[in-house]
């Protein structure tokens, strides 16, 4: 899985995702590079399903950062979506040429003694993951919104062979046309046959003649991609939403990885929401709170009045049902709007003051004092519309 900057696809830190710090030596990386894809061998993470995905993006960090002219260019640049070939794209394997490792395959010998038998046939494009900041109020009632994401997709010319269209494509003379390779060596537990991706066809059994000039051979181009995401009601900070097959593309012809939308709600000035519910504080005066009075509050769905009975202490809930936030996934069902009381207590009275204290809930109309005055201002704002 890439990582996520706000608003963009982007692909986790090579450093981060090795574990190491920007000015690791060759030996560092070699050695959590090694460590990691002990940890991440899929065959030994069978109840991971991400750690073949973390194991390819381990992959794909290690063999830009083990190359010192790629690391210092990904150093200067960051990662390339175009002339940088060597930085593995797709997260497929045909990139990985690092110098002590023949393939894919090689690591899977080197790290677990071999006979894993695994073949690997062109590989499932990438999941990307898009990080989309939306208002409060676009939570609750939902938005349509197109966004652009830069991503690989198979080359529409030559349909992802990355053979120029007319043009011959022969079967690969190293494996026949296998795409594995097989080595047998003797062991003292007995003959071990290792299968290995065929390092001049990179697993596809085919050679190509004459390569797509769209795509340079590759099958794949980057593409900057308009999309239309629908962003169901009731949406939270956190709540992942999958497209399928909208990631980047798959080798040769693989199915497509997938697009996950991340989702953050902006905090609101008036309201805050705890799961499906949503609570506000609105301040009355102590004479409204000594002599009840019904007051008005913003909701998501317009005002509501609530019935201030005489008495009512500061801190008082009252709960509007039904004008929370909908619960994602069922268009009806709604949380509960929670609407805290506070009573502004006027301070520093002088004695004339004191005295008008007794006429005070006929003269004033509304508490406007300093003190309160920014949660009044936050709930007229409010009452304006969210
Ligand atoms: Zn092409
Ligand atoms: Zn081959």
């Amino acid at each position: 899985m890439r990582g996520v900057k706000n608003g963009v696809v982007s692909k986790r830190d090579y450093y981060e995702v090795l574990g190491v710090s920007k000015n690791a030596s060759q030996d560092e990386i070699k050695k959590s590079f090694r460590a990691l894809a002990r940890k991440l061998h899929p065959d030994v993470n069978k109840d991971d399903p991400e750690a073949e995905t973390k194991f390819k993006e381990a992959n794909e960090a290690y063999e830009v950062l083990s190359d010192t002219e790629k690391r210092a260019q990904y150093d200067r640049f960051g990662h390339q979506e175009q002339g940088a070939g060597g930085f593995g794209g797709a997260g497929g394997f045909g990139g990985f040429q690092g110098g002590d490792f023949g393939g894919i395959n090689d690591i899977f010998d080197m790290f677990f003694g071999g006979g894993g038998g695994r073949q690997r046939g062109p590989q499932r494009g990438a999941d990307l993951e898009y990080s989309m900041t939306i208002e409060f109020k676009d939570a609750a009632f939902g938005l349509k919104k197109e966004i652009e994401i830069p991503r690989t997709e198979t080359c529409d010319v030559c349909q992802g062979t990355g053979a120029k269209p007319g043009t011959k494509v022969e079967t690969c003379a190293t494996c026949k046309g296998a795409g594995v390779q097989e080595f047998v060596t003797n062991t003292p537990l007995g003959r071990m046959v290792n299968r290995r991706a065929c390092p001049t066809c990179q697993g596809t059994g085919k050679r190509i003649v004459t390569p797509c000039t769209a795509c340079r051979g590759a099958g794949t181009v980057r593409q900057r991609r308009k999309i239309e995401v629908n962003i169901p009601a009731g949406v939270d900070t956190g709540t992942r939403m999958r497209i399928s097959n909208a990631g980047e593309a798959g080798d040769h012809g693989a199915p497509p990885g997938d697009l996950y939308i991340v989702i953050r709600v902006k905090t609101h000035d008036f309201f805050r929401r705890e799961g499906n519910d949503v609570h506000c504080e609105v301040p009355i005066t102590f004479v409204q709170a000594a002599l009840g009075d019904e007051i008005t509050v913003p909701t998501l769905y317009g005002r509501e009045t609530v019935r201030i009975p005489a008495g009512t202490q500061t801190g008082s809930v009252f709960t509007l049902r039904g004008k929370g936030m909908p619960r994602l996934g069922n268009g009806v069902a709604k949380g509960d709007q929670h609407v805290r009381v506070n009573v502004q207590t006027p301070t520093k009275l002088s004695d004339r003051q004191r005295e008008l204290l007794r006429d005070l809930g006929r003269e004033l109309g509304e508490e406007t004092h300093e003190q309160s005055k920014n949660l009044f201002e936050r709930m007229k704002s409010a009452l304006r519309g969210i």
